[in-house]
């Protein structure tokens, strides 16, 4: 490397481009193929120490975005990986189980809808089967919509994003406790959203500030199993959820910029904070909110 891609690698504020996305709109859940510009999850960048070997790993979500850069990060650190996500996301899975393959790692594609209560159960235990066993569980799958008005949020939208976002964490991980032994660990993905919800994501948001809670108090009730339980929460973050009405189109080409760096977060800057938590380096650290912002405060 030399001293100048040093100190860009080095440089927060640089290591990564300052984008400037146009408007642009794909259906519910969105792919990251189609992403305009496409994200870093980390295919050519995560360099992986050993810190999960062996370690087998149910990661939701996992097609794309902060799912897909963890899945990569895991299966370099040496797990292998049972990945969910929507059917209409399959092309998204492809590419990145021939990432975890080419890691050497196995890849279990489960495409399943979560807001779904026996699909929930129904992915774990296909997950444990595969796998031989699971020792480590990503509750990373999250829907988001903007609704400016609360007169124009339908009872529907309300409640299929508590589904996804916070009871489908509950039927996973209630599911999981079967398998999860003394070592095992869990990841919830929260957001910055839990504590400054923006006006257009009350329901969202609502969800995110549950899953806080819900990791804190199963953080207390697991630890004498020797399971922990910890949370990451993501700032503006580049990813399909925000074009598939996760933000008002007017609002993308302005994303991230007003945090302290002045750039959104790409995906693969994520995985760190959950290789970390699943690892066994982290095993004093339990009940956590890790935050991953781009230097927006946080309580
Ligand atoms: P993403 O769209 O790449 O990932 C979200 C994934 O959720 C989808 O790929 C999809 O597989 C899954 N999902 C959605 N509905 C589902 C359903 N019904 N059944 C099964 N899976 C479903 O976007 P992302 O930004 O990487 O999101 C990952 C997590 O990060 C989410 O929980 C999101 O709320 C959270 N988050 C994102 C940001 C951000 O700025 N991107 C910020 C804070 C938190
Ligand atoms: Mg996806």
């Amino acid at each position: 490397m030399t001293e100048h891609d040093q100190l860009t690698f080095c440089n927060p504020v640089i290591r990564f481009p300052e984008i400037t996305p146009p408007r642009q709109s794909q259906p519910e859940p969105g792919l990251d193929a189609e992403l305009i510009p496409g994200t870093d999850r980390g295919e050519h960048s995560y360099r992986g120490t050993g810190r999960l070997e062996g370690r087998r790993a149910l990661i939701t979500g996992a097609d794309s975005g902060i799912g897909a850069a963890v899945a990569i990060a895991f299966a370099r650190e040496g797990a292998d990986i049972a990945l969910n996500y929507l059917p209409e996301e399959n092309e998204d899975a492809e590419h990145v189980a021939g990432v975890i393959e080419s890691a050497g790692r196995r890849a279990v594609l489960l495409p399943a809808d979560l807001a779904d209560a026996d699909a929930c159960r129904r992915v774990v235990s296909e997950a444990a089967s595969e796998l031989g066993g699971l020792d480590a569980l990503v509750n990373n799958a999250g829907k988001q919509v903007s609704v400016p008005r609360l007169e124009d949020l339908s009872d529907e939208e309300w409640t299929t994003t508590f589904d996804v976002n916070i009871t489908a964490i509950f039927r996973i991980t209630q599911a999981a406790l079967e398998h999860l032994g003394p070592g095992s660990t869990i990841v919830n993905t929260t957001s910055v959203q839990a504590y400054e919800p923006s006006p257009h994501l009350v329901h969202y948001a609502s969800t995110k500030a549950a899953i806080n809670a819900f990791s804190k108090g199963m953080a207390q009730q697991l630890a004498p199993r020797g399971i922990r339980v910890n949370a990451v929460a993501p700032g503006p973050i580049w990813t399909p959820l925000q074009v598939s009405a996760g933000q008002p189109q007017d609002a993308l080409p302005e994303f991230g910029k007003s945090t302290p760096l002045g750039r959104a977060g790409q995906p693969t800057e994520l995985a760190p904070a959950f290789v970390f938590l699943t690892s066994p380096e982290s095993s004093y650290v339990l009940g956590e909110t890790l935050n991953v912002n781009g230097g927006m405060p946080t309580p």
